[in-house]
């Protein structure tokens, strides 16, 4: 019996049996690797602006303490649960550990569409969550950053809400911040920046010039929108783009800076085109060179997966793939180019990383020392995985994910079982 359930929490499980069947695992070894150590839940009370009460329920799952703290975003959505909290904190282990990263991985969220509430009533309930999370986070315990729903702001409130408990400024409780408040350059940018950069790398591997790409992006938030303006500015025509309330296809490419403008004073991409507007559920099988599912999970399913007409699949999300979906994948492995999310959108947690080192030393990076540091380890990341696909005959993602488990599984032998 587990606490934790549901298709997404299902799906890393599965993953987790595949690599620990690669990695021969011994059964009795693969719980301690995979249940996560601890799991929070909040309820989190607020005024709402008509003067009622209301009670959302908070998540926090810290999956394993064995390399350091804890590290990972904090999720706004409706469809937030406990399982999925936990799936996403497994998946934050296995890419902290495959880029080297000293974290154990975690994620939190709060089960509310953000869209919903008034910016005060956001900031109630950013404020509260922080509050009610304070007995189990740390700068060395646990580090929140931003995903899905959350942004600079509600960092900024996150950490407010700590230090004026601590009665003092703790910037290093959470990644993501303004750089007004501690933030680092270059974080904002850092996981479309990372996506696009191995874009570019998988492209000149294969012989694809970008001026001649095409690409489609699903999702036109921090991850979708900044990959989908890279790309553009290597010359690939961005051909599509979708986001929750809809989907735009020009084939003579978009016009991404426009778009992103357009969403920054509007929320969306809606009203942006009347002729452009097209099905999302089509836009990723679109005939196109570059494939970014940058939105949520589970949306490369087995038919999408055997319908992709591209050739290279760079996964802004996580967990946008189902495992059925991977199986056909793995078979068109010499048409598709997989770069699996652990890997792809690493690089929002990489200089989340860098915004801790820094607020701890209080000494701040110049933006080119980022962004060069983490190409750097991308790029590292990216040559292990190539080569344990190549020398074992594996999927990109079974490759990826093996050296994640296998640095836990080898910091969990070295310090051996307590007590
Ligand atoms: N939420 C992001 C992720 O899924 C970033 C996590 C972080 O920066 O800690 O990787």
């Amino acid at each position: 019996m587990t606490a934790y359930s549901g298709p997404v929490f299902d799906m890393a499980v599965k993953q987790f049996t595949v690599i620990a069947d690669y990695l021969s695992i011994p059964e009795d070894v693969r719980p301690r690797l995979l249940m996560p150590k601890r799991a929070v839940t909040v309820s989190c009370p607020i005024h709402r602006d008509d003067g009622t009460t209301a009670v959302f329920e908070g998540y926090r799952v810290q999956h394993h303490l064995t390399l350091g703290p804890t590290k990972g975003g904090t999720r706004f959505a409706a469809s937030v649960d406990l399982g999925e909290v936990a799936a996403l904190a497994i998946w934050m282990s296995w890419k902290c550990a495959l880029v080297g990263l000293p974290y154990g991985g975690a994620k939190g969220g709060i089960g509310v569409d953000p869209s919903s509430l008034s910016k005060r009533e956001l900031e109630a309930l950013s404020r509260r969550y922080m509050q009610e999370m304070i007995p189990f986070v740390g700068p060395h315990t646990d580090v929140m950053a931003p995903d899905m729903g959350t942004n600079e702001q509600v960092m900024a409130w996150f950490m407010d809400t700590y230090s004026m408990y601590q009665g003092r400024t703790v910037t290093e409780i959470v990644t993501g911040k303004p750089v007004s408040a501690g933030g680092t350059l270059g974080r904002r940018e850092a996981t479309g920046r990372g996506v696009a950069h191995l874009t570019r790398r998988v492209m000149n591997d294969r012989g694809i010039d970008s001026n001649r790409a095409t690409a489609v992006v699903q999702g036109f938030g921090n991850v979708g929108s900044i990959a989908a303006l890279e790309l553009h500015r290597m010359g690939v025509k961005v051909i599509a783009v979708s986001d929750h309330t809809g989907a735009l296809h020009r084939p003579a490419g978009l016009d991404i800076p426009g778009l992103i403008d357009h969403a920054a004073a509007h929320g969306s991409i809606a009203g942006y085109s009347n002729e452009l507007v097209f099905d999302p559920e089509d836009v990723l099988t679109l005939p196109c060179d570059v494939v970014i599912p940058a939105a949520m999970e589970r949306v490369i399913d087995a038919r999408v997966a055997a319908n992709l007409r591209c050739r290279i699949v760079a996964e802004g999300a996580n967990g946008p793939t189902t495992p059925e979906a991977d199986l056909i994948l793995e078979r068109r492995q010499d048409e598709i180019f997989l770069i699996p999310d652990i890997l792809c959108n690493s690089g929002g947690v990489v200089v989340s990383y860098f915004e801790w080192v820094q607020d701890l030393q209080q000494l701040f990076w110049e933006e080119e020392e980022v962004m060069r540091r983490e190409y750097q380890i991308l790029d590292r990341a990216f040559d292990r995985m190539v080569m344990r696909a190549a020398r074992d005959k594996v999927f990109n993602r079974t490759a990826a994910m093996a050296i994640g488990v296998d640095r836990v599984r080898g910091a969990k032998e070295t310090r051996g079982l307590f007590p």
